[in-house]
């Protein structure tokens, strides 16, 4: 059988990003992004191989009308033979336990998750519904952050509440990122030859979001994001942990609504919100360099949550076969990997400085010294894991 084309797509409440990927080429045929949607300035850019940017701009567009541009350049793309369709959905609730292929019984019961992700699996629905509509003739996948972690014990995923709560609202910690946990803790096994149902890792994700997992033999069995990606770590724009009662301090206080809390903890606080600068690792090492005491602090915090994030999940290991960084700051900083290393130098890692240096850039490696724990920073890659879920499935 010849190589397979799958397209790829990440629908956001503006936004839609896609990526057309072919089982035998490394790199996707045709990526981009439809941004500013259902406003005057919808702009569709896309790239090939090349990596030669181009653009359209599609005032008032919604993702219907981007999909009917791109339609004619994925047919290009792929000479006429798409044979596929994965989605990204961010909740599969405790109902996906795995990727799924789309059919009515899927649609409805990502519809019934949609009170526990309001603000992303509508998105994520109308992605599906538009290519179901355009593209009828084509299995379609649907692949969860969440599902990843529901191999999660109950005793990591339970909250400390009454059990009504859990069984009837469904609050409980879910975990997001699943899919690049899965797929960076699988890199790991295959680049260091161990089996992936015999090899424990800590991973850590970090990008705009960030999130820690414990993969036990291929399988979460702990995580530090929660009921939403808020739970954790500290982000680009979001706190992270911060003291449950710090809602009602605020209301009491300042008198601050619902929407003010989490507003203020979703898109203000952070990197963000601690160096009073940026959400933007690059530009907070470039002013701590630069001697900007609140970006120098943010760093300081961001690693030294992380660090204890991972410290924290060793619990949920029954031994440590590497640490993992990925995600944009995860693959490319040096300076937090080191710092979060320094943290936990009582668990016995340390960072080679050439090797840690060394890793940027998508570059795969080890950056602890000979005889240390291991500790890799291997690129993420969300939609080739979708696309690999998606070619499984039309296999079956
Ligand atoms: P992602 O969401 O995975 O694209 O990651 C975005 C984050 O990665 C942002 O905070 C970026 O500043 C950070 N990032 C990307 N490149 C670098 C770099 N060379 N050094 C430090 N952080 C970086």
């Amino acid at each position: 059988m010849s190589a397979r084309n799958i397209l790829v797509i990440n629908c956001g409440s503006s936004s839609l990003k896609f990526a057309l990927i072919n089982q035998a080429h490394s790199q996707p045929l045709l990526s981009g992004l439809a941004e500013r949607l259902d406003s005057p300035e919808a702009t569709l850019h896309w790239w090939r191989s090349s990596h030669i940017r181009e653009h359209l701009a599609l005032p008032g567009a919604d993702h219907r009308i981007a999909l009917e541009h791109l339609l004619p350049m994925i047919n290009d793309a792929c000479g006429g033979r798409l044979h596929g369709i994965g989605h990204r959905v961010v909740h599969g609730g405790e109902h996906f336990t795995q990727s799924c292929l789309i059919d009515d019984a899927a649609l409805q019961a990502i519809r019934a998750t949609v009170t526990l992700a309001p603000l992303h699996n509508p998105a994520n629905l109308l992605g599906i519904e538009t290519t179901l509509n355009l593209y009828p003739q084509l299995p379609q996948v649907a692949v969860f952050d969440t599902a990843f972690h529901q191999s999660m014990p109950e005793h990591a995923f339970r909250y400390a509440l009454p059990e009504q709560l859990y069984r009837e609202q469904g609050v409980r910690r879910y975990g997001f990122h699943g899919t690049s946990h899965r797929y960076v803790s699988q890199r790991a096994a295959e680049i260091t030859g161990l089996a992936v149902g015999d090899s424990c890792w800590l991973t850590a994700h970090l990008g705009n979001g960030c999130s820690t997992c414990a993969v036990v033999d291929g399988q979460s069995r702990d995580t530090s994001m929660g009921l939403t990606p808020l739970e954790g770590l500290v982000m680009g724009t979001r706190s992270g942990d911060v003291d449950p009662n710090l809602h009602s301090h605020l209301a009491r206080t300042l008198g601050w609504s619902l929407e003010d809390i989490e507003r203020l903890l979703n898109h203000e606080s952070g990197l963000l919100g601690l160096s009073g600068l940026s959400n933007d690792m690059r530009s907070l090492e470039q002013a701590r360099s630069q001697g900007h005491r609140a970006a120098t602090l943010a760093i300081e915090v961001f690693c030294y949550r992380l660090a204890k994030s991972l410290a924290s999940l060793i619990c949920a290991l029954p031994r440590m076969d590497g640490v993992i960084f990925t995600g944009g700051i995860g693959e490319n900083s040096p300076l937090v990997r080191g710092k979060t290393v320094f943290y936990l130098s009582l668990l016995g890692l340390s960072v080679d400085k050439v090797a840690n240096a060394r890793c940027v850039g998508g570059v795969t490696g080890e950056i602890n010294p000979p005889a240390y724990p291991r500790i890799l920073v291997i690129p993420t890659n969300e939609e080739k894991q979708i696309a690999l879920d998606t070619l499984t499935l039309l296999n079956s």
